[in-house]
């Protein structure tokens, strides 16, 4: 079968999982032995890969019981509970927390304090029980209010003040849509209200390029782990402007998808690396140019 085939530029790591990863590797390669708090990346593969050089992966009741190791924190970031946690059972930490998560934090505690001193609430747009997310709860004591729609902007009582911010991996008309909405919601109620827009740059201008790549090609490949947040919004966006958008792991990719002289586009999440798309790359050539 002719096929011709092109891997995003623009997929592959972010840079926040980038120093995470790089930082595990050459720790892994002097010591042999690291723990993970939660999985570094949303993705099987690789997971399996860091696996293989030492990596372990932990929850927070298994750092709970070990004392004196060193465990890595993921780019996605910690609630401050995780900190103390690791002071008292002499943890030292590899904080590989990504910088803008870190502002992240910051700007979300500073806003948790003057909104909850008036009375009001601080509500984050993100995934509930996302890892990102659940540190940015850890930074308001516990009490922001975390929505993944408008419906759930019904419980939050607008005649006070509320300050709104995002999940880093949000996406950027959905989190505009629902800024509207809080804007309207305090108007009505004569409350105050502010918006901080916190998607992280790297994903939100990475959601035009890929609109771009979806509709260019005939049909498209996008490699995620099915857990990871940005990978769901990615591929909700490749299939919005490319119905034929298939999404794969494992290399599983039928024959029956493509028909001769399709353009093939490969890409991914921001936890996807690049040797996952490249084997994919060589996986087609192999399996589906050369013997059909
Ligand atoms: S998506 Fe952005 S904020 Fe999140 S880890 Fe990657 S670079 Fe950092």
């Amino acid at each position: 079968m002719n096929l011709s085939i092109e891997i995003d530029s623009g997929s592959g790591f972010c840079n926040g999982v980038v120093r995470a990863v790089r930082k595990a590797e050459s720790y892994l390669d002097e010591h042999r032995r690291l723990y993970s708090l939660g999985a570094m990346v949303h993705n099987a593969q690789e997971i399996e890969r860091l696996a293989a050089k030492g990596l372990q992966t932990i929850d927070i009741d298994e750092m709970a019981s070990i004392r004196g190791e060193v465990v890595l924190v993921r780019a996605h970031g910690e609630p401050p509970s995780t900190y103390d946690l690791a002071r008292r059972n002499g943890i030292t930490v590899i904080d590989c927390t990504c910088p803008v998560v870190l502002q992240l934090q910051k700007k979300v505690a500073a806003a948790y304090g003057k909104v909850h001193s008036q009375g009001g609430t601080l509500v984050i747009f993100g995934k509930k029980g996302h890892a990102e997310v659940n540190g940015l709860v850890g930074h308001t004591e516990g009490n922001a209010v975390v929505v993944e729609s408008i419906a759930e902007l019904d419980g939050i009582d607008f005649s006070k003040p509320v300050a709104l911010f995002s999940q880093t991996t949000k996406d950027t008309e959905e989190y505009a849509a629902l800024t509207e909405a809080c804007r309207q919601r305090s108007a009505q109620s004569g409350g105050e209200f502010e918006s901080y827009d916190t998607i992280c740059r790297q994903v939100a201008g990475r959601h035009a390029a890929l609109a771009r790549f979806a509709s260019s090609h005939d049909v498209i490949l996008f490699v995620s782990g099915r857990e990871s947040s940005n990978g769901n919004v990615l591929y909700k966006l490749c299939h919005k402007h490319n119905p034929r958008t298939y999404w794969v792991e494992n290399n599983q990719v039928p024959a029956s998808l493509f028909r001769d002289g399709d353009s093939v586009g490969i890409c991914g999440a921001t936890s996807t690396p690049r040797w996952q798309l490249e084997e994919l790359y060589l996986h087609l050539q192999a399996e589906i140019i050369n013997k059909q």
